[in-house]
């Protein structure tokens, strides 16, 4: 058995929460979690951001809409969410990975949608 298999074989995960508990939070701001996006998204071809499909030197990854360490640290997110559709995308590694994350007003909208 590979050490990433083993590993989200024994995760008991966050119950659906979005939201960390204090002491989770106290934990991840100790030492990041991992993150598990590899068999994401695998139905999607084309790029988020641009629309077209990967290109030979240019392939589509999976790419955060809110930046994993961002999402840990300042909004308190659990791995759980920030690695769901909810926060994934495909984007181009080139370029288009990088715009594929929101701005901070963007990032408070989705994870708080009724404040404002
Ligand atoms: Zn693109």
């Amino acid at each position: 058995m590979c050490y990433d298999s083993f590993m989200t074989q024994t995760n008991i995960g966050f119950d659906g929460r979005k939201f960390l508990t204090d002491a989770e939070h106290q934990t991840y701001l100790r030492r990041m979690p991992v993150r598990y996006v590899n068999n994401k998204l695998k139905g999607v071809d084309v790029c988020y951001v641009c629309g077209y499909i990967a290109q030979e030197n240019n392939p589509l990854q999976v790419a955060h809409k809110v930046p994993f360490g961002v999402g840990i640290i300042k909004y308190r997110l659990t791995p759980e969410w920030l690695d769901s559709e909810h926060n994934l995308v495909k984007a181009h590694r080139k370029i288009c990975n990088k715009l594929a994350e929101l701005t901070e007003e963007d990032i408070s909208a989705l994870v708080h949608p009724t404040s404002n």
